[in-house]
Order: structure tokens, then sequence, then C-alpha cells
């Protein structure tokens, strides 16, 4: 059965990356009806990031990748946090020593750094120079009893080749003299990751490690973890790695200094608080190194779980598009309920500060549907409906081309029209304003346009007679007496 695993490290915030690593292994496992488990890497005390753990879960959450297994819910095969497993890594890094695969290594961080700047001196690339490999094991093991402080290495063969085997890349072969004895514990008795997360891939009977190609010089490694143990490993699939944002769009806003600090990470909850659907972020990542076939680029995340497969993920660059994600965006906003769409809303018009009531968001999301890409522009485009007072100033009921006499005659010729129609509805208002456009021989955007400041108070807004529909009849009848005024 499939097993997989998204097993990040809380060192920092969740960026779009890990949404994606997360998201291929959830995919995965729901298409097999496998098992998708979250693993917390945080044995590397000093890079904890408090709240990053908390951050990622709810990152997840939003996304819709939930998981069956890990922190908070358990599983038979916890605990799911590595911090709360010291003790099997200490057990399984002894059993790599008597089996000989490991070793005690007492050089002090002096001697190391010694060693570093020769091999640097020598164009060599670092590596640990195997003093410590060549004590007999009695003599370690007198020295660990006798407290010395020592990490465990592994023990890399010196001869011969490792071949492993990449999803997307086939099989890859190195030779082995060029694995260095990495450390597997420190000094402090933690693991270090190596081991940790081969331990555990292991432990966890995990079929599938789904995770970011920078990982992929460490897989000799792991896999000669694996069986120096005597393990069968997991596949492998390394996902690829990303080109530099590009495109225009919402995000590409924020490019700047902001977005491109850290690696141009783009935050997955960032993109919630810019009112970005969490759909559109689905669909667009699943698409940064996977496609269904040339032509199809929307998914819901149940589509992208029918559709899903290992075969279809691609190993080259993936392009983190911002035009495409606003595109993304705009369909998903499009592609939602009215009801859902209201409810979604909501949290946005309150930031704002409008005390928006459900009722009325039903009313307008319609019409305001078709207008966005992402939720945030909501209140902007429709705010105006939850104020009690709108005053639009004397000049911007001006349209351009008139005098404020001019103007004045329009809206008091549109009052009557309007305060005339048996109701406010676009079938009963629409058609007799029109017929004063052509009375009056303007532009219907110029009576139009004026008549939208008057009423809603703002130059853009969504489609005039349906807003006048919603506001109701007593309240576009005095806004527009207001204009007369
Ligand atoms: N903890 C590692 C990370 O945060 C995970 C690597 C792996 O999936 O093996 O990137």
């Amino acid at each position: 059965p499939v097993r997989v695993r998204f097993a990040p490290s809380p060192t920092g915030r969740m960026h779009l990356g890990s949404g994606r690593t997360a998201l291929y292994n959830y995919l995965l496992a729901r298409k097999t009806g496998g098992t998708f488990v979250l693993r917390i890497e945080d044995t590397d005390r000093k890079r904890l990031v408090p709240g990053a753990e908390e951050e990622l879960i709810e990152g997840m959450k939003w996304l819709g990748i939930n998981f069956d297994e890990g922190p908070g819910i358990g599983g038979p095969y916890g605990p799911y946090r590595q911090s709360e497993r010291k003790a099997i890594y200490q057990e399984y890094a002894d059993k790599l020593v008597e089996a000989g695969h490991a070793y005690p290594c007492f050089c002090t961080p002096d001697r190391l750094e010694r060693m570093r700047q020769e091999q640097q001196k020598r164009k060599e690339p670092p590596h640990y120079d195997r003093t410590c490999r060549n004590l007999s094991p009695e003599e370690a093991k007198r020295r660990v009893e006798a407290g010395e402080p020592h990490v465990i290495r592994f023990k890399s063969p010196m001869e011969g080749t490792t071949t492993v085997r990449d999803v997307l890349r086939g099989e890859i072969t190195v030779e082995n003299r060029t694995i260095d004895d990495y450390i597997l514990v420190k000094t402090d008795g933690f693991a270090l990751y190596h081991l940790a997360a081969t331990v555990d891939d292991h432990l966890m009977d995990i079929s599938h490690v789904i995770r970011g190609s920078e990982w992929l010089p460490s897989l000799p490694l792991h896999v000669l973890i694996h069986r120096a143990f005597g393990w069968v490993e997991p596949e492998y699939c390394h996902l690829s790695v990303f080109l530099k944002p590009s495109g225009k769009g919402k995000m590409s806003k924020r490019e700047s200094a902001d977005l491109l600090k850290d690696g141009y990470s783009i935050y997955v909850m960032d993109l919630k608080e810019l009112g970005y659907l969490p759909e559109a972020v689905v669909n667009w990542i699943a698409l940064m190194g996977w496609s269904y076939d040339d032509h199809t680029e929307f998914f819901s995340l149940k589509d992208l779980v029918e559709k899903f497969s290992l075969e279809h993920l691609n190993p080259s660059p993936a392009a983190i598009n911002f035009t495409k994600f606003d595109h993304f965006a705009g369909l998903h906003v499009r592609n939602l309920q009215v009801e859902d769409l209201a409810q979604r809303m909501k949290p946005f018009f309150e930031k704002a500060g409008y005390a928006a009531d459900l009722d009325t968001l039903v009313k307008i999301a319609p019409i305001v549907q078709e207008r966005l890409v992402t939720l945030d522009e909501a209140p902007d485009l429709a705010g105006f409906f939850f104020k009690t007072e709108i005053l639009p100033a004397a000049e911007e009921l001006v349209p351009a081309g008139m005098t404020r006499e001019q103007a004045l005659d329009v809206a008091r010729q549109s009052l009557a029209v309007l305060a005339a129609a048996p109701e406010l509805t676009p079938e009963a208002a629409e058609a007799p304003m029109r017929e004063l456009v052509e009375k009056l021989g303007l532009k219907a955007g110029q009576v139009f346009g004026l008549l939208r400041v008057a009423v809603t108070g703002q130059k853009v807004s969504p489609p005039l007679f349906e807003s006048m529909m919603i506001m109701g009849r007593e309240r576009v009848l005095k806004q527009v007496e207001q204009a007369v005024r």
C-alpha cells in the first residue's frame, strides 16, 4: 500500500515549494487509497522557529491537504515529531555502530576546522578525513564509556559504486568514495536529518519519498543507510526546482524586496491574506512540475486526485508565473457557488471595516463574481452597499466634457425617470434610462457614469442597475436627490 509523508522542518514560514511537495504527496495518497503522513523534522533545535509548525498545519488545512497521521491526530507509527523520537534514533545509531556501518568520532571542532582549511588550500571539496574510522572498536568503546564527547559517523564504503533510482530521473550511479562519512548523531546525542529521516521512512513504512530536489544529492547516502540496516529503500521522487518568478499580476506588485529577500520565497499564508482562493493556489502549484495533458489547465483538488500520477511529473525547472496565477484565481472565483463566495468574501469586508451581513453578500456575490481575481478586491468594489453614508464630492459628479450645470440637469432628469419607474430592477429601470440618454443626446457612459458616482460614490462599481436593485429604491432615490442638491 502507498504510504507517503510530507516531512517539513519547522524552521521558517511555509513557502510555495512546501505547499507543492505536500500537495503531490497528498495526491498520490488519495489517488491510490494510500496514507498521507505528516512528520515534523525538528531535530535541529537551533533552527526551530516558534509558530512554524502551526503555520504549516494551518497552511495545509487552508489548501485542503489533510493528513491521515501526524502530530495532533496521532496514528499507529507515532510519535510524528522527530524531537520525540530521540531514543529511537539512538538505538538505531548503536545498531549501525555494532554492525560496523558507523563509528564514533572524537575529533574536536578545532581539529576539524584545521582540516577544513587545509582541504580548502588543496582545493579539495570539504570532507572528513576518516581519522577516527581507524580506531579499534575497543578503543572507541572505551572512550565513549569514559564520556569523551563524540559524534557518530556513517562508514561510507571506500570503493565501488552505488546505484540509486529516482522515479523521474531513472538510475543514478555514484562512486562511493565521493560519499563522505557524514555525521548521523551529534555530540549532544541528537540525530541529524539523514539518520532520522531514513530511520523514520523505514519505521513508518513509507513507500514513496516525494520531496524537493535539494535532497537529490543526499539520496545515495540515504540509500546506503537503508541498505546498511538491511532494509529495502522506498521509491524516491525529487521534484523540480523553481525558476525565478515572472509575469504580471497581483503578486508581482509584491515581488520587490519583500518577495525576493528569501530566495524569492512566496508564503502560502500570505496568499490567503491577499485574498487568493486556496483552490487557485492548488491549481497553480499543481501545474508547477506536473501536467495532465498539453491543454487541460483548470483543476479542482478533486480533479487532481482523479488525474494525478507520478509519471506525469516533470523534473525540469518549474515556472512561477504570476499572470497565470491571477488567471486561475479569477477562474476559481467564478467556479464558486454564490453562497460559498458570499461566505468567503465576508471576512474581507469585515477586515475593511464593513458590517457585511450574509444576506446582502449573497445578493452581491453574483454581480461581483465576474470581476474578482482575489477576494480582497470585493470590498473595494462593493463596500458601498454597507456604507450608511455615501457622499461623493461635487466635482466627481460632473462627467468629463460636461459643465456643473449640465450635470445637475442630467441628475435631475435621471431622478425623475428613476422615480417614475415602477421598480428599480434592471428590467424596469434600464430601458427608460436609455431613452433619457437618447433624448439628451449624450453618451450612455456619461449619464450612467454620473449616476454610478451618485448612487455608489465610486467611479468603478458592479453593474449599475443590478447594484441599484440590491440597494433598494428608497436608498437609490435618496442618493440621486442628494446629487441634485
Ligand atoms: N525536513 C526536510 C525539509 O524540510 C525534508 C526532506 C525530506 O523530505 O526528506 O526539507
